[in-house]
């Protein structure tokens, strides 16, 4: 493998840092948002997950998905 697909293949994957990956992302999704949506420490509470986010579209887009709907059953409820 040369660098060039070495370089893809990272891309593909997403971020491969030592804490966050997409199984743990998705396991602590929930909390992440609860704690963003209440002004929190989201980033320190569960750390490298905003950059799992940021390299990961997929959990990105889970995790936009998940804010929009815990942020309309906040505005719902009382
Ligand atoms: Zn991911």
């Amino acid at each position: 493998m040369n660098e060039h697909d070495q370089a893809r293949l990272e891309r593909l994957l997403g971020p491969t840092g030592p804490e966050v990956g997409c199984d743990e992302c998705f396991n602590r999704l929930d909390e992440f948002v609860e704690l963003e949506l209440a002004g929190l420490e989201a980033d320190a509470t569960v750390p490298g997950l905003r950059a799992h986010l940021d390299g990961c579209p997929a959990c990105r887009e889970e995790h936009d998905a998940l804010l929009a709907l815990v942020a309309e059953d906040r505005h719902d409820a009382r």
